[in-house]
């Protein structure tokens, strides 16, 4: 099957109180279309929901993957290191897949570190973040040999009594909660008081204490927040922690061999939201790859990313079971909804609820057009899959499709909620 033609631009969404149009979607071309159907992977999607035997699921697109690793790598520095931040997406088949093509893994609890080495991944380019690690973690992080985040005094101190136990001197790197934030960000992770990392200031102690623990001191790890859209404040925020990470150096009791600037690389997901421009975010990086060569000879420079990676190489798929009309609005039900895509109905940390890129995947060409809401099967007004737009008219049988799906979709959602029928997921 061949593509033919490009997806259409998503519709308009109205506002309630005026019905004025408000702006739209970025286009979505990750999937091309045939025969009016979307195609993940060259399958047109009533073909791929009979192989897959079921709806609903999510399917993410090898291929789209691929190419958003390639475009990456051709427009930042050579050396610097692109890590896949797992927790985005932990399908293991996926982790696989993208252990072969990215420089490390970012782990974020025992269970994703157990992923992880599963699927291949090298364990010196394994690094396990996260708060509140628990002993057991730390000694299966130890004898793996990956590089743990520390981020309080109590697990440096675990990790002192694991070494002096196992002899196995954990490789660490302090995980910096940094005295400023990522502007414009929708989910911050620095700056302020945080559950995450050690305050700047408190950062000597750390070191020292783990100077006297005898573990292996690997670097630092700086994470200010997630899905931004604003190059120029990922820009600044990766300059701020490459000068903290600088000053801090002269404290630590030993070279510093990794520097792991974080990420925040956002994606579009709602109306007026642009795709994040690249360009600055590496102008900026080669400036800083150029220094760490005189700052940090010998160590890498490390960006950690996880919907950047993913989340536009998948599709949430549900199937309309019913179709309904109340007070003049069309209702399509869906046999899938807030217990599988919980970002998508609007309450993973949304403030205003707004629509997800959403199509019918197998009436993309259709030229019928109506202003419909898709809600899914649960006894909750907060089941929505779209409110309110404008899509292809469909039919029961017809296939809902949710754009921007690659990343916290599956393992995000309350999937027991309600006790309905399983998603399952699939790797095209
Ligand atoms: C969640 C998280 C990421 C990934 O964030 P994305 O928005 O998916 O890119 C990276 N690093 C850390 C430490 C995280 O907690």
């Amino acid at each position: 099957m061949t593509p033919s033609t490009p997806n259409r631009e998503p519709a308009m969404q109205t506002n309630r109180a005026n019905e004025r149009p408000l702006p739209a979607h970025a286009p979505m071309n990750q999937f091309a279309v045939g025969n009016g159907e979307l195609l993940v992977g060259g399958i047109p999607l009533t073909r791929l929901a009979a192989r897959v035997g079921q709806t609903p699921f999510y399917a993410y697109d090898r291929q789209s993957i691929a190419r958003r690793v390639e475009t990456l790598r051709a427009a930042l520095p050579e050396t610097l290191k692109i890590h896949y931040a797992m927790k985005a997406n932990p399908m293991p088949a996926l982790v696989g897949y993208m252990a072969g093509r990215v420089d490390g893994i970012d782990v974020a609890s025992g269970g994703e570190l157990k992923i992880a080495l599963d699927a291949g991944a090298d364990p010196r380019g394994v690094s396990f973040a996260g708060p509140g690690k628990s002993g057991a973690d730390l000694r299966r992080a130890a004898a793996a040999g990956v590089s743990i985040n520390v981020e309080s005094f109590r697990e440096v101190a675990e990790l002192s009594r694991i070494r002096e136990e196992t002899g196995h001197a954990a490789r660490v790197a302090v995980r910096v909660n940094p005295d400023f934030e990522l502007k414009g960000s929708g989910m911050k992770m620095g700056g302020g008081p945080r559950q995450f990392g050690v305050d700047a200031e408190q950062v000597p102690g750390l070191l020292a204490a783990i100077g006297r623990a005898g573990l292996a001191f690997e670097g630092f790890h700086l994470f200010a927040g997630a899905q931004n859209l604003r190059a120029e404040a990922i820009a600044e925020a990766q300059r701020k922690g490459y000068a903290l990470a600088r000053a801090l150096a002269a404290s630590a009791p030993a070279p510093v061999r990794a520097l792991n600037l974080g990420g925040g690389f956002g994606i579009p997901y709602f109306p007026g939201e642009r795709p994040l421009d690249l360009a600055p975010i590496a102008a900026n990086l080669e400036t800083l790859a150029r220094h760490a060569e005189r700052d940090f000879p010998g160590a890498e420079l490390i960006i950690e990313l996880g919907r950047y990676l993913v989340g536009e190489a998948g599709l949430y798929v549900a199937r309309i079971v019913d179709r309904k009309v109340s007070h003049g609005q069309v209702f399509l039900v869906a046999d899938g909804g807030l217990h599988h895509h919980l970002p998508a109905s609007g309450n993973f940390g949304q403030v205003i609820r707004k629509n997800y890129p959403v199509a019918i995947g197998n009436r993309m060409d259709s030229r019928e057009r109506e202003v419909a809401t898709i809600a899914g099967p649960l006894c909750t007004p907060l089941d929505l899959l779209a409110d309110r737009m404008e899509l292809a008219r469909a039919e029961i049988g017809d296939l809902v499709a949710v754009y921007q799906s690659g990343a916290y979709g599956f393992t995000a959602s309350p999937r027991d909620f309600l006790g309905h029928p399983a998603c399952v997921e699939v790797l095209v």
